[in-house]
């Protein structure tokens, strides 16, 4: 059995942190400067540019890409063969977003649902773990935006609705968030499951690189489809018409009821942030 100290954990959570909120990844640049030649409004262009700009700015200057630096997400992939030491696991991940949100200088968002009072380091963390096989940890932070958070639905339909009503479902609500969740927008669609599980698959797909798609030919040609729906809306970058709706759609399924088609759409704005690690 390997032995990890959580000290270890708290550290590289930290840089996780920072370096999300500040450096985009490769596949988001990539697709801001694929939208930025087939976008044909000029406003939307321009955006384009700005969002290049800006990344640009962020990631030399060591500075937020945006000021809602959100709530921490960690997902944990935590081999069976691993001993976390020292300490308590949950207690590292929050530690390494309490430093990492002061130590990067990133807005602390996260409050009492009720009273509204500011916890004042953005803990705790939302963390997701998950066993797998191995002797590995695999960390993955995304801090998560509230702008698109909130446009995000999960509905259990009747299956009679179908895969069209699962379509129609997906694209009305983009439609309906109009300019909120600062479109260009990246659309993760969970299907299947039970009511947490379609939110939490629909949630974990927004790790996967832009324009990757699923490994499952049907799959993958429904997120093409609604993916060209989406884009014919006219929403266009930051809700100022155009043609770049959205900058990809991820789709993942998994078995449900019988009497059920669990359907959750998690809206991640052009702020596309996440950052990995393994331990
Ligand atoms: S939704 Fe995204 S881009 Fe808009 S303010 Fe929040 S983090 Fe920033």
């Amino acid at each position: 059995m390997r032995e990890i100290n959580v000290k270890l954990i708290t550290e590289k959570v930290r840089d996780l942190c920072i370096e999300a909120n500040t450096v985009l990844e490769e596949d988001v640049l990539l697709a801001y400067e694929r939208a930025l030649e087939t976008e044909e409004s000029p406003i939307g262009k321009d955006h384009f540019r700005q969002l290049l700009e800006n990344a640009k700015v962020a990631r030399e200057e060591g500075i937020a890409l945006c000021q809602d630096t959100g709530l921490a997400v960690v997902f944990v992939e935590l081999g069976q063969e691993v001993h976390v030491a020292g300490g308590d696991l949950n207690e590292a991940i929050h530690e390494g977003v309490r430093q990492g949100y002061r130590q990067g200088y990133l807005r602390a968002s996260s409050l009492d649902p009720l009273t509204r009072k500011n916890i004042g380091d953005n803990t705790p963390a939302m963390i997701h773990v998950e066993i797998v096989p191995g002797e590995k940890i695999k960390l993955a932070v995304a801090p998560k935006g509230f702008g698109s958070e909130n446009m995000s639905r999960v509905v259990l339909f009747p299956p009679a609705v179908g895969i069209e009503g699962v379509k129609k479902f997906v694209v009305q609500r983009v439609e309906e968030s109009g300019s909120n969740p600062c479109p260009p927008v990246v659309v993760g669609v969970g299907i299947g499951g039970t009511f947490e599980k379609a939110a939490l698959i629909a949630k974990k797909s927004l790790l996967r690189p832009l324009g990757q798609r699923h490994p499952n030919p049907e799959i993958a040609k429904l997120e093409e489809e609604i993916l060209d729906e989406i884009n014919k809306l006219g929403i266009g970058p930051m809700g100022l018409g155009g043609r770049i709706t959205a900058l990809d759609v991820h789709v993942e399924t998994f078995p449900t009821h019988i009497a059920s088609i669990p359907v959750a759409v998690n809206i991640q704005c052009h702020c596309d942030r996440h950052k990995e690690a393994v331990l």
